[in-house]
């Protein structure tokens, strides 16, 4: 069956093109969630939004599931293939079609990297303002199926407010448009249901960005505190004044020692925790919200304040904090990049907890976090070669999630579900919940071929009536080839 899909996806895309070598396969075994590998059956690189959808109807035709890749560097296992299934690799997707600074618009390819919207738009006086950490190698597809965030959606807003059209590939393979160039749209908002699907909706061929103004004035101070309290506190008091900072990002002893071994970023030594406090817009508002903001720092006993003179100081108190998740490497063999997310203002218990938690399982957790909009980063560290350490690190991993819910949180912000967190989605929703979403996912897709195995515990056949099921769930008792993506959970 695969090769005889082989030879259909050669005609349509070439032999260079379609890859079914198992040595060459391996290369996109995982995503930047490396602990989860599933070899694909065939990959194959398009070009064109026409190839991709004869792809999708390919893959349909012979009932073979597929999924969309971008980068590769989603830390949820969102692109992790499926065995029997194919992988569409938008890398070499790369254009980018159009920059309207009239419109404050750019259309680009799926494949495009994020930091080169900025680029492409910048000599226009604009750029593209969601900014995640991978932001020099992960795409604006990958960005558009995770709702992707980072330091700065604290003030603008994350992918899904930054998106306002797309062409897409349907589960059947029609070519459609959701959204457009206008600011709105009647209907459903079908494109609102599509950034964040992780791929489970179809495939995006075309985005149409929103381009944000490049700001007058930048000034960014970096904030010392004796512990993450009086930092959470800071946060705290800075948005309740009524300044929306563009970032507001925190690091915690572990996570600055990490830093520091990794880039020297020379932060205040002794410090507890450090606040990266950005503010960015018209240079009087920034100048006088800066004053603020320094006050309300000091107020909450910051023991030391530094603020950029430069671009060249600004780049060096954001390195430590870019740098912060590869750093950990340095203080450890191994370790576990956890996302959840808490309401701001329960930051300090949190934290506290957290540090509980860790200590009662004796294992270490760094934290380095958007402390603006209560995203956790919490890095569980361990050492795969000390028996029993791992397992730990699992235990206190899954707990820190069961304390954001806790606490009203959730149990991602920005990093998506995938496969890694299915089997916490029914701590979060119910099982009428997971119908209904499942209901979605059926209406655009009712083959159940892109990206099966991803986001939900219990996988449903599309032609199943949503509530509660007794016994063994029907697809597993069918032992459907279509849902083998299951047998990761
Ligand atoms: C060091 C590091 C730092 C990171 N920092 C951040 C951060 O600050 N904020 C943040 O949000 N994330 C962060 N991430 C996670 C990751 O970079 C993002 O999730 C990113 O959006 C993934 O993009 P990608 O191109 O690598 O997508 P992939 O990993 O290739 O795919 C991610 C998901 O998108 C789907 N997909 C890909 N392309 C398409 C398409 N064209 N149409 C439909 N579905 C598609 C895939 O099926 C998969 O489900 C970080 C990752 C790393 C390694």
């Amino acid at each position: 069956m695969i090769d005889v899909l082989a030879g259909r996806l050669r005609a349509i895309l070439g032999d260079q093109r379609v890859i079914a070598d198992r040595q060459r396969l391996r290369t996109y075994e995982c995503d930047g969630l490396a602990h989860y590998k599933v070899i694909p059956a065939l990959v194959v690189l398009p070009h064109t939004a026409e190839e991709c959808a004869a792809v999708v109807r390919a893959c349909v035709a012979a009932g073979v599931p597929y999924v969309a890749r971008g980068s590769g560097t989603g830390l949820s296992g969102g692109a992790l293939p499926h065995a029997d299934g194919v992988l569409i690799v938008t890398s070499q997707m790369r254009d980018i079609l159009e920059v309207s600074a009239a419109d404050e618009r750019a259309v680009v390819q799926p494949g495009v990297i994020n930091l080169q919207v900025s680029k492409a738009a910048h000599p226009y006086g604009y750029y593209y303002a969601p900014d995640p950490s991978s932001q020099q190698i992960c795409s604006i597809g990958g960005n558009l199926a995770e709702n992707s965030g980072g330091a700065h959606c604290l003030k603008y807003g994350f992918t899904t407010n930054h998106v306002v059209g797309a062409q897409v590939v349907t589960p059947d393979g029609d070519l459609v448009r959701l959204g457009g160039r206008a600011p709105d749209t009647p209907g459903y908002d079908l494109l609102g249901v599509f950034v964040g699907s992780e791929g489970t909706l179809g495939i995006a061929t075309e985005v149409t960005l929103r381009l944000t103004r490049l700001p007058e004035s930048v000034r960014t101070l970096l904030a010392a505190f004796e512990s993450t309290d009086r930092a959470g506190a800071a946060t705290s008091a800075i948005i309740a004044a009524g300044v929306v900072p563009a970032a507001v990002e925190m690091m915690d002893a572990l996570a600055i020692e990490a830093a520091e071994a990794a880039v020297a970023c020379g932060y205040p030594a002794g410090a507890g925790a450090v606040l990266i406090v950005e503010l960015d817009g018209p240079a009087a508002d920034v100048d006088a919200q800066f004053a603020d903001v320094e006050r309300l720092c000091r107020e909450n006993a910051a023991f030391e304040i530094r603020i950029a003179a430069d671009d060249a100081e600004r780049a060096l108190f954001w390195k430590g904090r870019k740098s912060a998740f590869a750093a950990v490497g340095r203080i450890s063999p191994d370790y576990i990049v956890q996302d959840g997310v808490i309401p701001r203002t329960a930051l300090p218990p949190v934290l506290r907890e957290i540090n509980a938690i860790a200590a009662a399982n004796g294992v270490r957790v760094a934290n380095v976090f958007h402390a603006g909009d209560g995203n956790l980063h919490p890095l569980v560290l361990f050492d795969e070669a000390v028996e029993g350490e791992a397992d730990r690190a699992e235990v206190v991993s899954a707990a820190i999630l069961d304390l954001c819910v806790a606490y009203g949180g959730s149990i991602t912000g920005e990093h998506g579900v995938g496969v890694d967190k299915a089997k916490y989605m029914p701590r979060m929703f119910t099982d009428d919940d997971l119908d209904t979403m499942q209901l979605v996912r059926c209406a655009f897709d009712p083959a159940g071929l892109a990206n099966p195995g991803k986001i939900y515990p219990t996988p449903r056949l599309c032609g199943e009536v949503p509530g509660r099921h007794k016994g063994a769930h029907p697809p597993q008792e069918a032992a459907d080839p279509g849902w083998q993506g299951a047998e990761v959970f």
